[in-house]
């Protein structure tokens, strides 16, 4: 089934408001599409982002997401008997399990409706069904979890439902992997023709292959977008190398039945890997690709569309002349700064079909499949870019821009009433923790009830109370790079962290309530196998301790446009290779003659990570994991719990910290000449303190200046030095007072200038 009202959702809305600064002529009508596939719970937001800059130039625009209407297409019940009666017609040779998956067709066939309508939370009851019952059929992938009920317990009926229904799904998707749809995947298409494209050759020969079944679906889709009307022109943004093969074989069927119709393609894919294409064939698909921040290039193509008796002028644009790719970058002016992009708009997306989708009993990383997140960006690029298996040569890294936290949150309200939703995915390459600190702020004066979650690096400026702010304001999860839990690697590596800050870290989200998940890495170059299983008893203590929620390993990829990419031999490798025949050019091999033999950690590696985000195997010595003979750890024991045992003292010589009580209200609860006890009443507990009776008259006389939005807010010096001339001791005297420590909890510390 692909209903016809779905379609009509898709494609109905053209934007017709215009802003002031509306083109008067602006007959271009552009459609932006996002090839399959990227994720199932929620839009990729780059098409989000530059319609957002259309609708505030009054253009008139349809975005769309193909991996989305694919997957609507098959998983339903037409969908399904046509896809099953194509697995059947084949005579594929399939082994039992995906043979008997085929056998019980008709479960599928009777089930599939409710699964997705379930998953697309329209019909929340039918969990209690799902979730108890033998409802749906059960394949292979329902074999990876024994016992639910320990994940989910009695109670959880919501996430088991959900957890069955995703296994569900991917045991179909593996019967369609093995037989019509080999490019299939739910979050990726042919991935496998884009990996180290260094020639288009590959991907020529695929895509003169005649379609297969899903590929005709997917050009079936693309159709039904020009049957309601033919755009002006077609924009694909590629994120990724599982969007190439998709994206390549739509611009095919354009050029085929609408050759005239320009089509361009922009996105991280050819940001990265495409900057320095020379083999002209991609441009009888394609006729422009555009590098970095794609609003500039696109409003220029645009323009050179509208002007067509003009000369054209392009903002970092290739294009073919003559049978020879050209770089074009010839117009003065016309990109776009952070400040100056307006909120991004979903207006035509089929927001209410993402499916919400658990494929891993884990709290923080259902996050990227379960539940539809409005995506933002606090600011474009990274202020650290100094991290050497970083592409910080690249644009999208290195140039760091920020605007005003008003702006940002004006885009939060902006959103919420456009969606309905309240969630927010800050899309940040690293999330400035000032500038997090001022969104917090502004979320809180205005009083807007949001949640919120995004990427960061683990660095001291993530005070235990700043993390406490973050989570007042409704941060609900951090993600942030540990990379190779080795001091002398972390240091190669210029991550700018160590391992005792990032636990401190870790322990102050952990503490606000934030679920906090590491980026792993394991193979940078010159890695012992000493280190990596060093690495590995850092990432088992950092756990066992609750100071990580998930985390996640990739192995070491040397990149074209990283420091260690750009300069093999300082970090001590060999480039070996691929040869650039003129397509893509990122992905690098290499010998690592120091290092280990890194490929034989990665299963062992990701086996001991997946008992830990489950809670298991802490006591297991890390040799239970790896099929061959590895070292013994020689981290000491108790690093990580010495790194948590203390806070570090207040910051008492630095000035711009301000104290802010953010509870309910204050009692005080006793008092006699020297002692007073007050009661701090937060909307989850009480802190009672007892403090001597001049301090605690000072705190009562000063709790309106610690509104951390009052005018005249207090200092934490102005404070010390009351302290000190009421109790004749100096700041250091006073801050390591029990008392002391005690107000400290209720009272936040915050560096506000
Ligand atoms: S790895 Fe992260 S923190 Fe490091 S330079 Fe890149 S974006 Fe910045």
């Amino acid at each position: 089934m692909h209903c016809a009202c779905a379609v009509a959702d898709s494609t109905a809305s053209f934007a017709t408001r215009r802003s002031p600064f509306a083109l008067i002529f602006a007959p271009v009508r552009p459609l932006l599409l996002i090839p399959p596939l990227t994720q199932l719970n929620t839009p990729y937001p780059a098409t989000a982002y530059l319609c957002g800059l259309l609708k505030q130039q009054g253009i008139s625009f349809r975005q769309g997401d193909l991996g989305l209407d694919l997957v609507l297409r098959v998983f339903n019940r037409e969908g399904f008997q046509l896809l099953f009666d194509a697995i059947e017609q084949g005579n594929f040779n399939l082994p039992q399990h995906l043979s008997d998956t085929l056998l019980r067709r008709d479960a599928y066939e009777s089930t599939i409706d409710t699964v997705i309508d379930f998953l697309q939370n329209k019909n929340y009851s039918f969990a209690y069904r799902i979730a108890n019952s033998d409802y749906l059929p059960q394949g292979n992938r329902f074999k990876t979890i024994d016992d639910l009920e320990w994940f989910f317990g009695h109670i959880g009926v919501q996430d088991k439902a959900r957890y069955k229904c995703t296994m569900y799904l991917e045991d179909v998707a593996d019967l369609i992997q093995a037989t019509v749809g080999p490019h299939f995947g739910f979050s990726k298409y042919a991935e496998r023709i884009a990996r180290t494209a260094v020639s288009f050759d590959p991907i020529e020969e695929a895509l003169q292959t005649p379609n297969n079944y899903f590929d005709e679906l997917l050009l079936s889709e693309l159709s039904n977008y020009f049957a309601r009307e033919v755009p002006d022109f077609v924009g694909f943004t590629v994120p990724f190398g599982g969007n190439l093969y998709g994206a390549l074989k739509c611009a095919q069927w354009i050029k085929q039945h609408h050759p005239n119709v320009p089509v361009a393609m922009g996105g991280g894919y050819p940001n990265t890997e495409l900057r320095d294409l020379f083999d002209p064939r991609v441009f009888n698909y394609i006729d422009y690709i555009t590098l970095d921040d794609g609003e500039g290039p696109l409003m220029a193509l645009f323009e050179n569309l509208r002007n067509a008796d003009k000369p054209a002028q392009y903002i970092r644009t290739f294009i073919r002349e003559n049978e020879t790719v050209t770089y074009k970058n010839n117009r003065i002016g016309g990109d776009y700064s952070h400040k100056q992009l307006p909120v991004p708009t979903y207006e035509g997306l089929r927001l209410k079909e993402y499916l919400s989708v658990i494929d891993m009993p884990n709290p923080m990383h259902r996050l990227w499949n379960d539940g539809r997140w409005n995506k933002l960006t606090v600011a474009h690029g990274c202020y650290w870019k100094k991290c050497s298996f970083c592409d910080i040569s690249l644009d999208y890294i290195s140039r760091f821009e920020q605007s005003p936290a008003t702006a940002l949150v004006d885009k939060m309200e902006q959103l919420i009433a456009e969606t309905g939703e309240t969630g927010f995915h800050l899309v940040d390459e690293a999330a400035p923790p000032l500038a997090l600190r001022d969104m917090a702020l502004e979320i809180l004066r205005r009083g807007l009830q949001v949640s919120w979650w995004g990427n960061i690096r683990f660095e001291k400026t993530f005070t235990p109370d700043l993390c406490k702010l973050l989570a007042a304001s409704g941060c609900i999860a951090v993600t942030g790079g540990l990379e190779v839990a080795s001091p002398r690697l972390l240091e190669l590596m210029e991550k700018g962290v160590t391992i005792d800050q990032v636990a401190r870290v870790c322990k102050g989200f952990r503490d606000a309530g934030i679920l906090v998940h590491a980026y792993l890495m394991y193979g940078f170059p010159t890695q012992t196998d000493q280190e990596t299983i060093d690495s590995l008893e850092i990432v088992r203590m950092l756990f066992e301790q609750g100071l990580l929620h998930s985390a996640h390993w990739h192995q070491f990829a040397m990149t074209a446009h990283s420091p260690v990419g750009l300069n093999p031999e300082k970090y001590g490798v060999i480039r070996t290779g691929p040869e650039f025949k003129g397509f893509a050019n990122n992905d690098l091999y290499h010998e690592d003659p120091q290092g280990a033999n890194h490929e034989q950690y990665s299963d062992g590696l990701k086996k001991a990570l997946y008992n830990y985000m489950h809670g298991h195997g802490f006591n297991l010595p890390l040799q239970k994991f790896f099929s061959f003979k590895v070292p013994k750890p020689r981290v000491h024991p108790l690093t990580i719990v010495n790194a948590i045992k203390t806070n570090l003292p207040d910051p008492i010589e630095t000035p711009g910290f301000y104290l802010i009580w953010q509870g309910v209200s204050m009692r005080e609860i006793s008092r006699n000449a020297e002692i007073t006890e007050l009661a701090f009443i937060f909307h989850r507990s009480t802190n009672r303190v007892k403090l001597p009776s001049a301090i605690a008259d000072f705190i009562s006389s000063h709790l309106d200046r610690m509104d951390m939005h009052a005018a005249n807010k207090l200092s934490l010096a102005e404070a010390l030095e009351s302290f000190e001339t009421t109790l004749q001791r100096d700041k250091e005297w006073i801050v390591r007072q029990a008392w002391y420590n005690d107000l400290r909890q209720s009272i936040w510390l915050l560096k506000l200038n």
